[in-house]
């Protein structure tokens, strides 16, 4: 990949950066040459910070890091496009893009959402919160919960009733979510492996 750096005078270009699961723009940075290499280095964008005139690595003080998946470049090799698993909200004002005024989400995007939380919820283990219980009982019991969800989602379908087809089926969907989290996977897997069917 050869990026040109040399059309603007302090040697910086354009990089768009992506969510690589949603599509999403989420924000745009500038890089020279070293946050470039840094960013292919070590795997986390990293910009040339045009207000602190340093270097910038996104997330060096939030935690909000973009973990690179991959990274493009243009047609006249002048601007990136940097794909990005992002750890939390990307922009400082702690929405999910630098466009968005509101934490709003689509339908889809909302399962991402719940993902990070119950992995927030894994991490930190808060007391009194369902979901902290069914990681401390573990296997067993989330597992039974999966089938209890699943059953009723079955009883709510074959009567016709909607309402409760729907309800048990988001309870279904929350516990096989966190049955994936306990196992070590994310929601992303199984749409991986759906994906890959779909080929
Ligand atoms: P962070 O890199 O997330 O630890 O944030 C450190 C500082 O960088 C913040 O206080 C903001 O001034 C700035 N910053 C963080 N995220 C963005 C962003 N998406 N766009 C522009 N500036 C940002
Ligand atoms: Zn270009
Ligand atoms: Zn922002
Ligand atoms: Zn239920």
């Amino acid at each position: 990949m050869k990026v040109d750096f040399s059309k603007t005078p302090d040697g910086l270009v354009p990089a768009i950066i992506q969510d690589s699961n949603t599509n999403k723009v989420l924000m745009l940075g500038y890089m020279n040459e070293e946050a470039l290499e840094k960013t292919k280095k070590e795997g986390k964008a990293t910009f040339f910070s045009r207000s602190k005139q340093r270097l910038w690595t996104k997330g060096e003080e939030s935690g909000n890091f973009l973990n690179v998946v991959s990274i493009a470049v243009d047609c006249d090799n002048d601007t990136l496009l940097i794909k990005c698993n992002p750890v939390g909200p990307t922009c400082h004002t702690g929405t999910d893009t630098c466009w968005s005024e509101t934490n709003e989400v689509s339908d889809l995007d909302f399962l991402k959402h719940l993902q990070d939380f119950i992995d927030k919820r894994k991490a930190e283990m808060p007391e009194g919160s369902y979901t902290t219980s069914l990681f401390t009982k573990g296997t067993r019991k989330i597992t039974q919960k999966v089938g209890e969800e699943a059953v009723e989602t079955i009883i709510g379908a074959m009567a016709n009733d909607d309402e409760n087809f729907l309800y048990e089926g988001a309870d279904l969907l929350y516990h096989l979510v966190v049955l994936l989290t306990h196992k070590g996977y994310r929601i992303e897997d199984l749409i991986k492996e759906l994906k890959k069917r779909h080929k």
